[in-house]
């Protein structure tokens, strides 16, 4: 598969039904929490040796994301998963994450089953059993919540939720967008190789 906006990687797994687990460095904290939010086991790590980052990486078998250039070409030399981002903005990186394995689209189902604090799994939670966690007015106005297995944080489809489906829209959007893209370049390389042979 041709590498999305530029995108360099190293490591691809192509594997059918593989889904891919996340390690992401410093400097993509805001990334990590929204690819908890779809359902991406993500762990973040910030200040910590690249030592770290790649023996972490390797030994849980995660797909270490950064914008360093001379940390991925450590991940490369190792032998490690990573993928190379130009941190232009998340949607730009998730989307080229997702076309990086194959993924076709996001679903809206997987959403909120890891916490995004944390990474956390969610399970849900009837209301009277967080009366003293929630403000009266927010449970008095919904009827879901969720609740992180580890943080214990709760969630419940206010603003935010709402933003992050928008978000989705965006990313099934530009995925559709480039393997259209790319499947027009691939058939234009085809033709010119066919092109080129006949010539012979
Ligand atoms: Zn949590």
């Amino acid at each position: 598969m041709r590498a999305p906006f530029h995108a360099r990687s190293a490591g691809g797994r192509q594997f059918t039904n593989y889904t891919p687990t996340f390690l992401a460095d410093a400097m993509l904290g805001s990334l990590a929490r929204k690819l908890r939010v779809f359902g991406y086991d993500t762990i973040y790590l910030s200040d910590v040796k690249d030592e770290v980052v790649l023996r972490i990486g390797i030994t849980q078998n995660r797909v270490i994301l950064t914008c360093d250039k001379e940390l991925f070409r450590r991940i490369v030399k190792v032998g490690a998963s990573g993928v190379l981002l130009e941190c232009s903005s998340d949607l730009d990186s998730i989307v080229k994450i997702l076309c990086k394995y194959s993924i076709k689209y996001i679903d809206c189902e997987s959403m909120n089953s890891r916490c995004s604090a944390c990474n956390g799994l969610l399970v849900e939670k009837a209301s009277s059993d967080i009366t003293t966690q929630v403000p009266p007015r927010i449970l008095k106005m919904h009827k879901y919540f969720l609740n992180c297995s580890d943080c214990n944080k709760i969630y419940w489809q206010g603003k935010q939720f709402m933003q992050i489906k928008a978000l989705i829209k965006d990313v099934n959007y530009k995925i559709k967008k480039e393997d259209r893209e790319n499947n027009s370049k691939d058939l234009v390389e085809k033709i010119n190789m066919q092109a080129k042979r006949l010539s012979f």
